[in-house]
């Protein structure tokens, strides 16, 4: 490539974290050029991710200035060498999860954790050369999160981490399908095998989980119980097949697994934790049945504490498992979602309960933790 025509550093407007819980502020930032197998794009829309609020919760000093934002949609502005998949104008959809198509994790169906570009979590730079591609006014380093960082006007993401949205996919559908949408889909579908007629309890009817229900209904299952502490959970829950509700708050002195195994006769085939607590990833395996009862953790544990559960059940030959992404090998499983979407079979519209301009980014969070949103779009020309 000639000197002339080399992408350039581009100074632009992003969302930066500058301490765990504190709100974001909109500052000018410079996002380098891409490096070779990186892409910079310009963000179209982004929405927030409970992964988000996550780790923003947490005061660990090393872990800020940030860039948060890991669900997006924006169109190709350069690449780096070596680049070849995608081409300056594509429009992309950003993964936190690679998929190198090359590496012993990528070739095998039995993972889609790709260890030939491996997820930098708490690393902040970018995955191939260790390194930010954001400086912030004062020229110091700002760190990138889960190797997207949307929550800017441009950004530079690895190749193994874009998927190119198919022209008919309006853009803040395809967002939705970056990471929680994908997660509970491919955890009913890919990693489950929901069998038809089957029972299935989700724990938390997020997003993530709300999107376990909608794959387990596209697999055909007989009955999804959601469980939640919020009662506006069970209406728009119905849309995405829930059949019934269960609210911790309304159980007496009875545990969930007790009310589950009497819903179900013994336990349910599938459990799913889609909130992210330690004590609720117990009791979607105590909610399970023994003899093949599966329960798959997808939350990402709040308190980072440890999970407890009795090897007896263990025994009886349940299984536990947690997946990363739902098990969705970004290149090739979130073309199919994206089709089975533009085919009519799967609900996305219903996930986008807000949206908002850039500069009202910090309402998204506001509106998450408040329980009052599944996904919030956040459009940066708005
Ligand atoms: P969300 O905040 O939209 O949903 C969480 C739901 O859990 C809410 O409906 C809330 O009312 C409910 N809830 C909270 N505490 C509860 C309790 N004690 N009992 C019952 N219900 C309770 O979050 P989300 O975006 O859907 O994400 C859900 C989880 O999935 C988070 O932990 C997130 O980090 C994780 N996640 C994991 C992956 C992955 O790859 N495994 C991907 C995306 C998100
Ligand atoms: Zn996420």
């Amino acid at each position: 490539m000639d000197q002339s025509s080399a992408p350039k550093p581009i100074r632009c407007r992003a969302a930066v974290c500058r301490a765990g819980g504190e709100p974001l502020r909109i500052e000018e930032v410079v996002v380098a050029p891409p490096k070779a197998y990186e892409v910079r794009i310009k963000i179209i829309c982004t929405s927030l991710c409970h992964s988000d609020v996550t780790i923003w919760s947490i005061k660990n000093p090393a872990g800020f200035p940030k860039i948060f934002g890991h669900e997006a949609v924006g169109a190709v502005e350069s690449v780096g060498e070596h680049v070849e998949e995608v081409s300056v104008g594509d429009t992309v959809l950003s993964c936190f999860l690679a998929h190198c198509g090359d590496c012993v994790d990528c070739r095998s169906v039995r993972s889609n954790v790709c260890t030939g570009v491996p997820l930098g979590l708490a690393d902040g730079v970018m995955p191939r050369d260790g390194t930010s591609r954001f400086t912030d006014a004062s020229g110091a380093p700002v760190q990138h999160f889960l190797n997207v960082s949307s929550f800017s006007e441009y950004t530079v993401v690895d190749v193994t981490r874009v998927v190119k949205v198919a022209a008919a996919m309006p853009p803040e559908k395809a967002c939705l399908l970056s990471c929680g949408v994908s997660t509970g889909v491919g955890a009913a579908w890919k990693v489950a095998a929901v069998e038809p007629k089957s029972t299935v309890a989700v724990f938390g009817l997020g997003s993530v989980g709300l999107a376990v229900a909608e794959g387990a209904r596209l697999q055909g299952a007989g009955r999804i119980i959601g469980v939640d502490l919020n009662p506006d959970k069970f209406e728009i829950g119905k849309t995405f097949g829930v059949t019934d509700f269960v609210n911790p708050k309304d159980i007496g002195d009875r545990s969930i697994s007790e009310v589950i195994k009497e819903m179900t006769g013994g336990g349910a085939d599938y459990c799913f934790e889609c909130i992210g607590l330690a004590s609720l990833m117990s009791d979607a395996f105590q909610s399970c049945r023994p003899g093949w009862g599966k329960t798959v953790i997808l939350g990402v544990e709040m308190q980072f504490s440890p999970v407890s559960i009795n090897s007896v059940e263990i025994l009886q030959g349940k299984t536990i498992m947690g997946s990363l992404f739902g098990g969705i090998k970004a290149k090739t499983d979130i073309p199919i979602l994206m089709n089975r979407y533009l085919n009519k079979e799967l609900h996305l519209d219903e996930f986008i309960t807000h949206e908002v301009g850039f500069h009202d980014i910090n309402k998204a969070f506001e509106l998450m933790m408040a329980g009052k949103s599944l996904r919030c779009i956040i459009w940066m020309d708005r």
